[in-house]
């Protein structure tokens, strides 16, 4: 290994793959570091459902390989109602995907580091020039990017992410095969994403069924640990027993059985970030953290705050002086804010309203969903004031008024 680097980057996920891709393409020299082995690679950060979109496939060229199914439609679940929407999406195989990131930026010259355990940064003069890893092992960098998703070594070392144990979302998810997609009773979950809001089944969260072809889905449960979960939650239970509690009494899964070896887990933040970047450091996707807190939607978020780092790391090392201080790295935090998660406070605040409404809420909810237009329910998802509000009825008001004291007082 040469030990100078133009940009270390710790963590081969979306946002790190996506990030090592495109510095490379620009021909700069960058090395990713990995926790895992190569062989092996990615188990333990096989984590995700991996529900994309048409918009995210076509801005990163990810190929047709690493689908396991292309999907017409999104549903929307309550306890007793379910709202359709057309919208084209595609749920890829994640461990695919992720050796395919690796795969194309190692094409264009990224060299990978895999057994390699990122720990701590290596500081001269108050500021970070490289990255000790696997205990006494050192690499050195122009620019070093923290993309080790939750578990952030070095952003958490330089202060510059405060990731805060009570807003830790965390999901598993198995695979199953023998689901009856079309059951009576229920929307036709052919070729769709669901998601289903009810506190019965994920407390604080949602639950999700997502289409994989034939009679097989991935079948998830995701919750924060917050008011909503507290109001709702049964004593003794884990993630595992809400997940179990679901396949043990939705007749939708009497004849499924799990895939073996197919189960996927792991967390994500659900908070404002602070700060991003500091002098010769960028911390991207769940690091910092990115994922879309209403809907849990990460590797498009994260692969586009790869790519704007990716873009600032550009900017700043084409100078023939290359100045990586604090104040060029910043450029990185406004993309970050006006291209990545535009309306993020706002898409923050529905999230804590959404998730302490009531089931009886959740169902008329989704009832009035089939009154509003496309425009005026993509207004809404976007985190438009007007497009929220429309959606709120009187008896919103006093979870309105009761999320705005917590959101203020913290
Ligand atoms: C159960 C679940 C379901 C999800 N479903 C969806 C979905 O349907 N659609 C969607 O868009 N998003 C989904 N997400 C979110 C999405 O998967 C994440 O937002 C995304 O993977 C984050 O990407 P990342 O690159 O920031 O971090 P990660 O994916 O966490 O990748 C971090 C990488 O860093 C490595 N690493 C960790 N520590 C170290 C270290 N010390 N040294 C070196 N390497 C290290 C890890 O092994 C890993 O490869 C889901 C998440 C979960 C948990």
């Amino acid at each position: 290994m040469t030990d100078r680097y133009d940009v270390i980057i710790a963590g081969a996920g979306p946002a790190g793959g996506q990030a090592a891709r495109d510095l490379a393409s620009r021909g700069y020299d960058v090395c990713v570091l990995e926790t895992e082995s190569r062989d092996e690679f990615p188990s333990r950060s096989n984590k995700s459902t991996a529900g994309t979109f048409p918009s995210t496939m076509a801005s990163f060229n990810i190929p047709d390989e690493v689908v396991m199914n292309f999907t017409d439609d999104v549903v929307l679940e309550s306890p007793n109602h379910h709202f359709k929407r057309h919208q084209p999406g595609a749920v890829l195989e994640f461990a695919d995907f992720k050796n395919w990131l690796v795969e194309e930026s190692e094409a264009d010259g990224a060299e990978y580091y895999f057994d390699a355990r990122v720990s701590k940064p290596i500081m001269e003069g108050g500021e970070i020039v490289g990255v000790r890893y696997n205990g006494d092992e050192e690499v050195y960098g122009d620019i070093v990017i923290d993309a080790t998703g939750p578990s952030a070594p070095l952003a958490k070392k330089l202060g510059v992410c405060n990731l805060q144990r009570e807003r830790q979302a965390i999901g598993i998810e198995y695979e199953f095969e023998g689901m009856d997609i079309d059951a009576d009773g229920y929307a036709d979950l052919t070729d769709t994403m669901m998601l289903r809001l009810d506190h019965d089944l994920a407390p604080g969260g949602y639950s999700w069924i997502f289409h994989t072809g034939g009679d097989t889905a991935k079948v998830g449960v995701c919750y924060i640990q917050n008011q909503g979960h507290r109001d709702n939650a049964r004593t003794g239970f884990t993630i595992d027993d809400y997940l179990q509690y679901w396949v043990d009494t939705d007749p939708r899964f009497e004849n499924a059985e799990r895939i073996a070896g197919k189960q996927h887990r792991g967390s994500a933040h659900i908070q404002l970030p602070t700060r991003m970047s500091t002098d010769n450091f960028m911390a991207i996707g769940d690091t910092v953290p990115t994922v879309d807190p209403l809907w849990g939607e990460g590797i498009d978020k994260c692969m586009r705050s790869g790519r704007m780092a990716a873009a600032t790391a550009d900017r700043v090392l084409t100078h023939s002086e290359r100045d990586t201080s604090a104040s060029q790295l910043k450029i990185y935090d406004q993309l970050w804010h006006d291209r990545v998660a535009p309306k993020v406070k706002k898409r923050l605040f529905m999230t804590e309203m959404l998730y302490r409404t009531s089931n009886e809420r959740y169902d008329s909810l989704i009832s009035s969903l089939h009154n509003y237009s496309e425009d005026q329910l993509e207004s809404a998802n976007q985190g438009s004031l007007l497009g929220m509000l429309r959606l709120l009825k009187f008896e919103d008001l006093s979870i309105l008024a009761s999320t705005a004291k917590d959101w203020f007082s913290n």
